[in-house]
């Protein structure tokens, strides 16, 4: 089945308050609100961006979804989860001050802004999802929470995934530290041993005694990790990492299967929004400005994440006149994660694109 991908195209680099008008536009005619009833609890989920980075999503574009989602009578919760990697993310506290230093603040959208603290299980809730690779996804309770769900991404390349679309902000960006450890590593951290100073604090805060220290130094025994990712934060020396190169084969089906866990309870409730502004090579966890890989193209919004992901990657791939992001990642094929999704049922790869000019 087709799915519709609406499209509201930006040129060049338009100013804040053109690109807000397009979007004004998208948000009536993509009949966005029909998934949120009265007093529905409207989670809004974006990357609030690293220190440092500029690709994320404006506050005054997410401020006017948010605003929308308001009018429909919902209540509207902007949020994203902590970190696995070490910055200014990677736990509650200081991703909020950054958030807000990035002018997410409740003021700027008129929405409560909220990242979850995974540490506390009342904050964890463990989802079935009896798929190929994730048996039980662990995802920040706020989502599975929420009667309606907006996803609100930055289309860019990734290291890992060849690129972040909706899929990812929903898999990757919904999961605990846990479940994205999961998806990233096939479940164990490694030691950088030139890092380790030998104190012993990863060690204590293991839960299934699978740190040992070996010749002086920390050593994980992969048999007994269960993937809790408490080591990383817990050493100072940022000795305890992920292969992020070369771990995680398998990254781009567990981030679809997850996705479709954390949108499990949200048929008919779940929207998305695409943004193809500033398209960069990497991530916005990159926390140094990225510069463009091509032009500006626009904003598209669907029901169907799996379609305005592919739509995204279409446009990105015709507006460069080259398939940008496989050049950029040649290791990373990320179309896997789009074919997964499809499978699995979460969407369709086949889409109608319907421009609003
Ligand atoms: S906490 Fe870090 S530095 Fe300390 S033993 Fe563990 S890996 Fe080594
Ligand atoms: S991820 Fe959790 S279980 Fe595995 S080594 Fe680190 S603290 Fe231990």
């Amino acid at each position: 089945m087709k799915n519709c991908v609406f499209f509201a195209p930006v040129s060049g680099e338009e100013a804040e308050p053109a690109v807000r008008a397009r979007l004004d536009e998208l948000i009536r005619r993509s009949g966005c609100n029909s998934v949120i009833s009265s007093g529905d609890r409207v989670v809004l989920k974006l990357h609030f961006g690293e220190q440092g980075n500029k690709g994320f999503v404006r506050p005054s574009y997410v401020s006017a979804i948010a605003q929308a989602a308001a009018r429909a009578g919902g209540e509207p919760v902007v949020s994203d989860t902590n970190t696995l990697y070490r910055g200014r993310r990677m736990n509650s506290t200081d991703h909020l001050k950054l958030a807000y230093e990035h002018g997410f603040t409740p003021d700027a959208l008129k929405a409560q802004v909220v990242v979850p603290d995974d540490t506390r299980p009342e904050n964890v809730r463990a989802i079935e999802a009896n798929g190929e690779y994730v048996k039980t996804a662990k995802i920040a309770a706020i989502y599975a929470g929420a009667d309606a769900l907006i996803g609100i991404t930055h289309f860019k390349g990734h290291l890992m995934t060849g690129f972040g679309g909706a899929v990812k902000n929903i898999g990757m960006g919904c999961a605990t530290r846990e479940g994205k450890l999961f998806q990233h590593s096939d479940l164990s951290p490694i030691v950088v041993i030139k890092k380790c100073t030998g104190c012993k604090a990863c060690v204590s805060v293991c839960p299934a005694g699978a740190i040992t220290m070996k010749n002086g130094m920390a050593a994980v025994d992969t048999a007994r990790c269960i993937g809790c990712a408490s080591c990383i934060p817990a050493c100072k020396f940022r000795a305890i990492d992920l292969d992020w190169e070369g771990g995680g084969m398998s990254i781009q089906e567990k981030m679809a299967e997850y996705a479709m866990a954390v949108l499990g309870n949200k048929k008919g409730k779940a929207f998305f929004f695409n943004f193809l502004i500033k398209i960069t090579k990497e991530c916005d966890c990159l926390a140094k400005d990225d510069p463009r890989i091509v032009p500006d193209i626009g904003i598209l919004a669907s029901e169907d994440p799996v379609a305005v992901d592919q739509a995204s990657l279409d446009l990105v791939i015709a507006r460069a006149g080259e398939d940008i992001l496989r050049k950029l990642h040649p290791h990373r094929d990320g179309t896997r994660q789009l074919a997964h999704a499809a499978k699995i049922g979460m969407g369709s790869r086949e889409y109608l694109l319907e421009t609003i000019n």
